[in-house]
């Protein structure tokens, strides 16, 4: 008798592909190839300047409006940053800080606006190509190195995510609106809380479920790891404009 063939797990998830595939895309075309600069910063520049093409388009969709159809789903599926956070061998406990840290986020989104804005009065043009890359380069690298360490010390991966990111910021101003949510399936949830264990946002997703409530917690990200590993399957991404669900159905009315 032959044996049964053993399931292999796929070594990278669909989420992360989908991470690294858009990484590549944007440091590749947009950024090397092209040599725009994407982040907030630039919006600044290119307002300022009366251009209102590549940054501009780019923020006004991912982070600014569009949230209110997809949520965060651009830091859980598409964000260059996260795929480099979101593969990183982080193996200390989690380290939650109080909730009052993520305020921390908003003091550095008025420095990604403002530091620009001084910089134009001071008489700094970062408009050509070659000054958005060097900007961006210099930009980037922060990021990615303060999300490192902050990852390693808190043992949190998306510890940048929570508590630094001015993007994310911005985002959790349109994204409790937003038309996808997390939202229960059925009633048969056993309060096991597999879904807050997952979640790398810390989003208290039993607490929405119990209430009845779609999850429109702002550090929600879209990710889908509670849905992917609730045991019991009571989960789902909806479409829908109110906060509330009706169990029997699993939809938002
Ligand atoms: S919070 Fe910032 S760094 Fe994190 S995924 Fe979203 S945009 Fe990227
Ligand atoms: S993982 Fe599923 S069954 Fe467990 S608490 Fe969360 S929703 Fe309920
Ligand atoms: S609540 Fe679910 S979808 Fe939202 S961030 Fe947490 S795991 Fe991801």
């Amino acid at each position: 008798m032959s044996k049964p063939v053993k399931k292999i797990k796929p070594v990278i998830s669909t989420r992360l592909a989908f991470l690294i595939m858009f990484t590549l895309f944007y440091w590749g075309f947009h950024f090397v190839f092209h040599r725009t600069n994407l982040q907030l910063s630039q919006v600044v520049f290119d307002l300022v300047a009366g251009v209102f093409t590549g940054a501009v388009i780019h923020v006004v969709i991912a982070k600014a409006f569009g949230p209110l159809l997809f949520g965060r789903g651009f830091c859980g599926w598409v964000c260059w940053n996260a795929s480099v956070f979101d593969i990183l061998p982080v193996r200390r406990p989690k380290k939650k800080l109080p909730e009052k840290y993520y305020v921390l986020k908003y003091v550095t989104l008025a420095l990604a606006l403002g530091i620009p804005l001084l910089l134009i009065v001071l008489g700094f043009n970062f408009q050509g190509p070659g000054a958005q890359f060097k900007w961006l380069v210099i930009e980037n690298a922060l990021i990615y190195a303060i999300g490192l360490v902050l990852a390693f010390v808190l043992g949190d991966r998306r510890a940048f995510c929570k508590y630094l990111c001015p993007a994310g910021a911005l985002m959790t101003v349109a994204s409790p609106k937003s038309v996808l949510k997390v939202e229960k399936n059925h009633l048969k949830c056993n309060k096991c809380r597999k879904c807050e264990e997952v979640c790398p946002m810390d989003v208290p997703v039993l607490s929405y479920i119990t209430a009845n409530q779609r999850v429109s917690h702002p550090e929600c990200i879209l990710c889908a790891e509670c849905v992917k590993h609730c045991p019991k399957n009571c989960l789902t991404v909806g479409i829908g404009c109110k906060s509330n669900t009706t169990p029997e159905f699993g939809r938002s009315y």
